[in-house]
């Protein structure tokens, strides 16, 4: 059995989980959760918060950009329903634009268009690591007074024009779900773009009090002074995240070279119209999170899916469009025509992509792959 996903162990998780425990503070922002906040504020170059789930992270940045009732809100319909969930929860509508078929992000073009006097924020989510064209969804933010709010669960080190994901727009927000790269089981992070917005995060972060000041010795008492919530993830979580951040670029290399791999051993298939691969446009460095195929349609693809099964290989598709699910009729709308959104949603399939992924049991799947579209193979 070839898994889609196993979680990363580098080797050292239990002996910071077995020091976190040792050591008598596992509340939030304990040794290894402020040992990792360090990492990613050395590494982003930004202030950045932990927090319980990427979907938590999406939550502040929505109170951050100070979403109420009635403001409207652009994403992608291919995405993932916390990056909705976030600005619903607070009240907005969703209008949803259209797709690129090249990369499954949001497409750029189709953006000012679907702006009224109601949007309020964009949030944008970077399929697969792979970037959104930023530069030109910055353009039409600062133009029209807009929030950018980057879903950037699935980018932990992917570049765009050499920067980092989740540092391009005003928050960005990361995942450390088992099925990312770097994990924790659940965690996530919230990067702040705006350095004035920091102090607001934290106390958002601690119960509407300042008491990350008053960790820091700042202050001599803390105070509630805003609404917030509790959005610190726990000690044991973070200890085994540290583990992976000290390997983060081996563990990005890896995958970036599994993910070309596949490129490399499935090139016939391209080659031959059978399927198509997440397109890498010149200014993005992709972190290998994943690696689809694009069959011709949903039947081939069923199929396939059915294949793989059968040989033991687990190959899921992905998103169904929000805008198609009860979710998404009744909080929002799309905007223009759905060309892409649906059509190509239903014909990606992805194939297993984690670290540690044997060189034989990606040549299995490779083959298999192969065999199903009658290359190479025994068939
Ligand atoms: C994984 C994922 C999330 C949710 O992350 P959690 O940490 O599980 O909350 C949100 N958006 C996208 C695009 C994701 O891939």
């Amino acid at each position: 059995m070839i898994p889609f996903n196993i979680p990363p162990l580098t080797g050292k998780e239990p002996e910071y989980v077995q020091k976190a425990i040792a050591s008598r503070k596992i509340c939030g922002d304990g040794e290894f959760c402020l040992k990792c906040t360090k990492w990613f504020a050395d590494t982003y170059e930004t202030p950045v918060l932990l927090t319980p789930s990427c979907t938590h992270a999406l939550e502040m940045a929505a109170i951050l950009c100070g979403i109420k009732e009635g403001d409207e809100v652009i994403l992608p319909s291919y995405t993932f329903a916390s990056t909705a969930d976030a600005f619903v929860m607070r009240g907005a509508r969703l209008v949803f634009v259209d797709i690129r078929p090249d990369t499954m992000n949001i497409d750029e073009t189709l953006i000012e268009e679907a702006v009224t006097s109601e949007t309020k924020a964009i949030a944008v989510m970077h399929y697969g690591g792979v970037a959104c064209e930023m530069e030109k969804i910055n353009d039409i933010t600062h133009r029209h007074g807009l929030y950018v709010v980057e879903d950037s669960a699935q980018c932990a080190m992917a570049r765009y024009k050499g920067r980092l994901l989740g540092t391009l727009g005003d928050y960005g927000c990361l995942s450390f779900h088992e099925t990312k790269n770097f994990s924790m089981g659940e965690g996530g992070a919230i990067i702040i773009n705006r350095a004035d917005d920091l102090e607001r995060a934290e106390i958002i972060r601690e119960k509407g009090t300042d008491r990350s000041r008053f960790y820091r010795g700042q202050i001599d008492k803390y105070t509630w002074r805003d609404a917030g919530s509790s959005y610190l993830p726990n000690e044991f979580g973070c200890a085994y995240l540290y583990a992976q951040l000290e390997l983060a670029e081996k563990i990005t290399a890896e995958r970036v070279r599994l993910a070309d791999t596949y490129r490399e051993r499935l090139s016939e298939l391209e080659k031959r119209g059978d399927a198509e691969f997440q397109r890498i446009p010149g200014y993005c460095e992709p972190n290998g999170h994943l690696f689809y195929i694009k069959t011709e349609n949903l039947e081939v693809r069923t199929r396939l899916i059915a294949f793989l099964r059968d040989k033991g290989i687990i190959a899921p598709f992905h998103y169904v469009p929000l805008h198609s699910a009860p979710a998404g009729q009744k909080y929002g709308r799309f905007s223009g025509e759905d060309r892409y959104t649906t059509r190509e949603s239903s014909r990606l399939v992805r194939l297993p992509m984690y670290y540690g992924l044997t060189e034989s049991d990606q040549s299995f799947v490779c083959e298999c792959v192969n065999e199903f579209f009658g290359i190479g193979g025994t068939k």
